[in-house]
């Protein structure tokens, strides 16, 4: 969670920090800070958002050539000015900012404690400060050592850029668990938790691995490991253009990525699936064989990424025939679950730093499974910890709601379904051909359902002020119905479930009446008439039913008090489509109610903690 920005070089760093923390402000945003080190360190800090900060920090000097800054999703305290970062050690001798939990730092804090340290903040990322400091003064050693000896002594995740009174011309980094990138510019270094701070500046940049130690003085940088071993950093290529993290003149970043699904979704399977019928996933080659004989597939995610690995499941069951099951990775890591070593894992996460995640990959590699991932950020943990992985290619996503990087990894597993079942002779060639041609037409798709938009926002107008909201579907459309749900929950904060729609009947069906709308994903498909059914049910209790139909419907047309229609498409590829105007539909009725559709309450965009 939480965004991290340094910088140490020949320019001002006041601006290139404020300008970074705005970039990574989707990651939270319920306290700001900055510290500048002129010869003395210097820390602002504040409750609410970059911009308070800014207002805050007012006219005051802020030249400097070295600083660093903090957004916080706050894990221990509350958000307010002192639980901010950055956090002074108690004597002045470190200053700190941190992204991640200390885990043992309740007892830490009490050995602290009894030897004299007393805290201004409820932080764990001040104990670490006091730490640090206390190794420093008790052991006589240089900062370098004093920090690599304490995060020995610490357990759980960071990611931590750490300034040394005694040391104005250094920063120094380390990562275990929380992604920490270092930018190489000529006689300049920047740092962030990911790269759109730093893509303007520089391409040439360096992802910290767990347990390194980074050393950076504007003109040298040193990598070592928190052992003292020294290594030697691996300079990357950055593929990311500026254009792709600005909202290029829409509103919000999250419209702006809804309307970027065409190009997330061609630009996912470009390269891939050919016109001549041919998938090829790179990624996946040297694992193929296995993938293809495996005794069963376990998908592991959260959130969005769970309800793409549950259409994931059906199509894998159905075109491929290998039995599936869908996890939450913070279930499965904790659960005693039974993996076979012939079990294939597919982890899918957008960040690929889901903490949970990334612990669930851990333990089926411990159990000897080889696993792969599904992930958007190119050079993140899970793909460096996964045996194989196919990239979705949607680009940043900035919206802390997620939109481009659900379809874009409903289409890597749709990819990964019809090429198994080509594989295992499970599929007919007429579908196999329908389904590629089917994604192929896909981005065409969907900017005619984007063509909608002013429906869906004179719809949203009659829906925007009721409390609860129920979402049904069946089959493929199941995930979409939780997907929709999960939406307009995150944003506008209108109560919302997505339900099987032949499961309303075992409950959900008490809370219908004429004050609760029902969004029902009914387009044409092989349990349509049943579907046409569940409207009736919802109907006669007097519900106000929105429905999602095929183009030209005119059964549900009749039935239903709204309809949003969208262009025919086989089944399997359903979801794809059906998520669209879903997407749309809360992102309008939250502009309504005066939410921040991108900083929605109380989240942040990837989840790096437990
Ligand atoms: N655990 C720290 C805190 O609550 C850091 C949280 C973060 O990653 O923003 O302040």
């Amino acid at each position: 969670m939480c965004g991290i920005v340094g910088y140490i070089g020949f320019r001002d760093a006041f601006p290139i920090l404020i300008k970074g923390l705005k970039r990574l402000e989707y990651r939270g945003y319920d306290s700001a800070g900055i510290a500048l080190n002129n010869g003395n360190i210097k820390v602002y800090k504040c409750k609410g958002k970059v911009s308070d900060l800014e207002s805050f920090i007012g006219n005051d000097d802020i030249s400097g050539h070295v600083g660093m800054g903090h957004t916080r999703w706050a894990t221990h305290g509350v958000p307010n000015d002192i639980n901010a970062h950055p956090h002074k050690s108690q004597n002045g001798h470190f200053t700190l900012i941190h992204n991640g939990i200390i885990e043992n730092y309740a007892e830490l804090r009490k050995k602290l404690s009894n030897r004299g340290y007393s805290f201004k903040s409820e932080t764990d990322s001040e104990v670490l400060a006091n730490l640090i400091e206390y190794i420093y003064l008790k052991g006589n050693v240089t900062p370098e050592i004093a920090i690599r000896l304490a995060l020995t002594k610490v357990e759980g995740a960071y990611g931590l850029v750490i300034m040394a009174n005694k040391q104005p011309d250094t920063l120094f980094a380390a990562r275990k668990g929380s992604p920490l990138v270092i930018g190489v510019g000529e006689d300049e270094y920047f740092l962030a938790s990911d790269a759109t701070p730093i893509v303007e500046y520089t391409k040439s940049v360096i992802y910290l691995n767990d347990n390194d130690v980074a050393i950076i003085k504007k003109d040298e940088l040193v990598l070592k490991n928190i052992k003292n071993d020294t290594l030697t950093p691996k300079v990357q290529k950055l593929d990311l253009d500026i254009g792709q993290i600005d909202k290029n003149g829409f509103d919000h970043f999250m419209i702006k990525e809804i309307y970027e699904q065409p190009k997330a979704i061609s630009d996912t399977f470009r390269g891939r699936v050919s016109a001549t019928h041919d998938i090829t996933l790179g990624g996946l080659y040297d694992i193929l064989p296995k993938l293809e004989n495996a005794r069963r597939i376990l998908i592991i995610g959260c959130g969005t990424s769970w309800h793409a690995g549950m259409v994931g499941e059906y199509l894998i069951e159905e075109l491929a025939r290998i039995p599936v099951e869908v996890e939450y990775a913070s279930e499965f890591r904790y659960r005693k679950p039974v993996i076979y070593k012939d079990d294939i894992v597919i982890a899918i996460s957008q960040s690929g730093e889901t903490a949970d995640t990334l612990a669930a990959i851990k333990m089926a590699k411990e159990a000897g499974t080889t696993v792969l991932g599904i992930c958007n950020v190119v050079g993140s943990s899970i793909p460096r910890e996964t045996d194989g992985g196919v990239y979705t290619h949607a680009g940043p996503e900035i919206g802390v709601a997620s939109t481009k990087a659900f379809t874009a990894q409903v289409t890597v597993l749709t990819m990964i379904a019809i090429l198994l079942g080509k594989r295992r002779g499970s599929i007919d060639n007429y579908l196999y051909k329908e389904l590629i041609d089917g994604l192929i037409s896909l981005p065409n798709k969907i900017e005619e359902v984007l063509k909608h938009n002013n429906v869906i926002k004179e719809i949203s107008s009659h829906i925007k002020d009721a409390p609860n909201c129920l979402y049904l579907g069946r089959g493929y459309l199941f995930p979409v119905a939780l997907e929709g749900a999960l939406k307009l929950k995150e944003i506008s904060y209108i109560h919302a479930e997505g339900y099987p729609a032949a499961e309303m009947k075992h409950g959900p069906i008490a809370l219908i009446d004429e004050k609760m709308p029902v969004v029902v994903i009914a387009t044409k498909d092989s349990s349509y008439e049943k579907i046409v059914s569940n409207i009736q049910e919802v109907k006669a209790r007097k519900g106000v039913v929105l429905a999602i139909v095929t183009q030209g419907d005119t059964v549900i047309k009749n039935m239903a008090d709204y309809v949003i229609e969208i262009p025919e498409i086989p089944e399997q590829l359903a979801a794809l489509l059906t998520v669209i105007p879903l997407q749309l539909l809360s992102y309008h009725i939250a502009i309504m109610r005066g939410c921040n559709v991108d900083q929605p309450r109380n989240l942040a965009k990837s989840v790096t903690v437990e």
